[in-house]
């Protein structure tokens, strides 16, 4: 990079759906043998696009995969729309009043009570079919699930509502909370409450169970589970202390205006920066509309210019940024600009971005706006 390129206009995101199938396959090289993923792709895939992920998994993994995570009915609805006709599990709870879309889309859906349960039967014996569903376990989140403790009570019950028909019960789940975190013993703990809960299940119910997020795939080997829902890992994000993984995404912009800045110019809103002595601003075609976050200023973020880091000068505008290119002598309107990835020798990581945005990889992932088009490099390639 670094060098003008006419392919690609303003500015864009770069998604390497190569890389996300080999960070699927060292996932899996940590999961017991004959192990299936589900990978979660909700968010539109942790903003890299669902469509296309989905696709380049599902080519690639063939029956490793045993279906796709999403959040959201209306993101169920998406992958369906694509032409996916596999399993789908929607893993939070749906609200009561787009359960008959959820039916009507073929999904799984989690649930989190026994209303949930009987109004999902309901739906199946309307129209003659078996729904099937997964019960969520809280065993620590405390955003979703049945309470671990009390599984004998409502196991019973929701066994009860299953046997008047209309819903198949088919698998049994926990999240975990802190599966990143350097010490796993509260990770361990939860998975000592999901083991007891399901001892209480009565026979035969709830049999596919699954608990690990990708921290947990990878660091516990899915707690020897035969089924994993990653997300993170799969993307290219941190999952935890020594959970390598190869870089997906890259944000790249053009430089559209050089200017060489007097002492005491100023720039940006507020003017904040001032020229000390004699510099040499680039203005980037990018800006917080496109995701890129007001706190970079003064958080001391930079960007790459010609594999070199180039600071981040006042105020993020809506539309652009300006960044110091003294030290790029070479600098040139048209050239291309990195937010995040590699450039030359350089490298701008999610960490890095993460903090100097006082985030977490995922909400960088997840921040950069539809503004940005989003351009593939094949599984194939
Ligand atoms: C998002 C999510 C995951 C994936 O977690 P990662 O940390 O991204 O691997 C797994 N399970 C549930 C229920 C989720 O909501």
């Amino acid at each position: 990079m670094g060098t003008t390129s006419t392919r690609q206009g303003r500015a864009w995101v770069e998604v390497d759906l190569g890389a996300v199938v080999t960070n699927a396959e060292r996932l899996l090289g940590h999961l017991p043998a004959g192990a299936r993923l589900l990978p979660m792709v909700k968010a539109d895939a942790y903003g890299l696009g669902m469509a296309p992920v989905a696709a380049a998994l599902a080519r690639a993994l063939g029956e490793r995969l045993w279906g796709f995570g999403v959040a959201a009915v209306a993101e169920a609805a998406a992958l369906r729309a694509e032409g996916w006709t596999g399993r789908i599990l929607v893993c939070a709870p749906v609200a009561p009043s787009e359960l008959e879309d959820a039916a009507a889309l073929g999904v799984r859906v989690a649930v989190s009570d026994l209303a949930a349960v009987r109004r999902w039967a309901r739906w199946g014996r309307r129209w003659g079919r078996t729904l099937p569903f997964h019960v969520e376990i809280d065993t620590g989140m405390g955003r979703a699930g049945f309470p671990w403790r009390a599984a004998s009570r409502w196991s019973a019950r929701v066994a009860a509502a299953v046997a008047e028909g209309g819903a198949d019960w088919e698998g049994a789940f926990t999240h975990f909370h802190s599966a990143d975190a350097p010490d796993l013993a509260a990770t361990d703990e939860q998975w000592r409450r999901f083991r007891w809960a399901v001892t209480r299940l009565p026979e035969g119910m709830g049999r596919l169970r699954h608990v690990a997020n990708s921290a947990a795939a990878w660091r516990r080997g899915g707690y020897g589970l035969p089924l994993a829902r990653p997300g993170i890992f799969l993307y290219g994000g941190e999952a935890g202390p020594g959970t390598p993984n190869v870089p997906v995404v890259s944000v790249r912009a053009r430089v559209v205006r050089v200017a060489l800045a007097a002492p005491g110019a100023t720039v940006g809103y507020g003017a904040e920066h001032r020229a000390a002595t004699s510099e040499r601003w680039a203005t980037i075609a990018l800006g917080y509309g496109d995701g890129y976050r007001r706190a970079s200023w003064p958080a001391g973020a930079h960007v790459l210019l010609h594999g070199r880091p180039a600071r981040v000068l006042g105020r993020v505008s809506m539309d652009m940024i300006v960044v110091d290119a003294t030290g790029v002598p070479q600098v040139r309107p048209g050239d291309i600009a990195t937010l995040l990835g590699r450039d030359g020798d350089a490298t701008i990581s999610l960490a890095d971005l993460a903090r100097w945005w006082d985030t977490i990889d995922y909400e960088v992932l997840t921040g950069w706006t539809r503004r940005l088009p989003r351009i593939y490099r094949g599984a194939d390639e």
